[in-house]
């Protein structure tokens, strides 16, 4: 069956095609033009229509390689299907190096919009109109906060059934369950039915090689789960069941001062696991850092300089803590670059 035409801010793209598309949106007081970009490869079949998005928080920017990277398949050339790729959403954000807008409101709590109401709220408004609101199907890409680094993971519904098929396809070793009432992207596209997945991978204002190379390939997975793409060719390695936690918790510092950090991203930890150090800095006063429960670290500060209080280890809990320190091992070692002596322009980012 052929494919519908893709239309979007009144231009059409037609089916076996692709373009660039500038989605207008307003000025900045400069009186310079702001536009979202927007790629679509319209395939020449008809199929499932996929947004991909990133840099809803404007110093989040992994994702912007990951789509980069996506875009560059040979293999969309047999699309079914039509993919939208918005590597930039916040284009406020992304200009500042920032999370939020210039009003200082988080586009991810600013979800479905509206059309009058602050600059957050119109421009989620417009993604909803422009983009959601014509997909079936999301994958939005996150990562850590400025100096925190994310474990590369899944959040999701999975109380959804259709969204925890798309979970498990993407094929990160941790899922995390959650279904927020929070004004995300996440939400809001939940409310048209839209199976949507958010990828959480690295830190902000940071290109990870083992997060983008992870994040490739876990959309391609879920593309190929929705017959987007055609199967893979190679002899597929056996898939790994992710382990799912249902919820999680960050351990604050117990005091300020100068941390020590003793557990890196993806260590199986039990209660009362020394995580880390925090002391003066004469090192006379020393104040443990302990795991308050059994689980795996998804989230850490990188950031040695800490005030009480401060968020310094995520920790996702898993009734069955066995196996999940063993299926990182393998998921980082899978995806990390081999040095190579003479790079060209796509080699692996250092
Ligand atoms: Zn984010």
């Amino acid at each position: 069956m052929a494919s519908d035409n893709f239309e979007i801010n009144g231009i059409i793209v037609k089916s076996g095609t692709r373009t660039t598309i500038d989605l207008p949106f307003g000025r900045m007081y400069t009186h310079t033009p702001m536009s979202i970009p927007v790629h679509i490869v319209n395939g020449k079949k008809s199929g499932p229509r996929l947004f991909l998005s990133a840099a809803i928080h404007g110093d989040e920017i992994n994702g912007i390689e990951i789509i980069r990277r996506l875009l560059k398949l040979p293999a969309l050339k047999r699309l079914r299907g039509t993919l939208i790729a918005i590597p930039m959403v916040n284009i406020h954000g992304i200009i500042s190096h920032s999370r939020y807008l210039p009003d200082r409101r988080d586009l991810n709590r600013s979800f479905p919009g509206t059309e009058k109401g602050p600059l957050a709220l119109r421009l989620a408004n417009l993604f909803m109109k422009e983009i959601v609101e014509k997909c079936t199907h999301g994958i939005d890409l996150h990562t850590g906060a400025i100096h925190r680094s994310n474990l590369p993971q899944i959040r999701a519904n999975l109380d959804d059934k259709e969204t925890e098929e798309l979970a498990i396809a993407f094929d990160v070793p941790v899922v995390i369950s959650s279904n927020t009432r929070d004004g995300s992207l996440r939400e809001a596209a939940a409310e048209f039915g839209i199976p949507m997945l958010l990828y959480e991978a690295g830190e902000a204002l940071r290109f990870d090689e083992v997060s983008i190379r992870a994040g490739v390939q876990g959309i391609i997975n879920v593309m190929r789960s929705l017959e987007m793409l055609p199967p893979s060719k190679r002899q597929s390695k056996k898939h790994i069941e992710p382990v799912v936690a249902r919820s999680s918790s960050w351990v604050r510092a117990p005091d300020s001062g100068i941390l020590r950090a003793m557990i890196p991203l993806g260590a199986r930890v039990k209660k009362n696991t020394l995580l880390g150090v925090v002391a003066d800095p004469f090192g006379e006063k020393e104040v443990n850092v302990m795991s308050t429960c059994n689980g795996i670290v998804i989230g850490r500060t990188n950031l040695p300089l800490v005030n009480e209080g401060d968020a310094l280890y995520h920790i996702a809990r898993f009734e069955d803590i066995q196996e999940v320190e063993a299926k990182v091992d393998d998921f980082q070692e899978e995806h990390s670059p081999e040095e190579i002596a003479f790079p060209d322009t796509e080699s692996p980012i250092i």
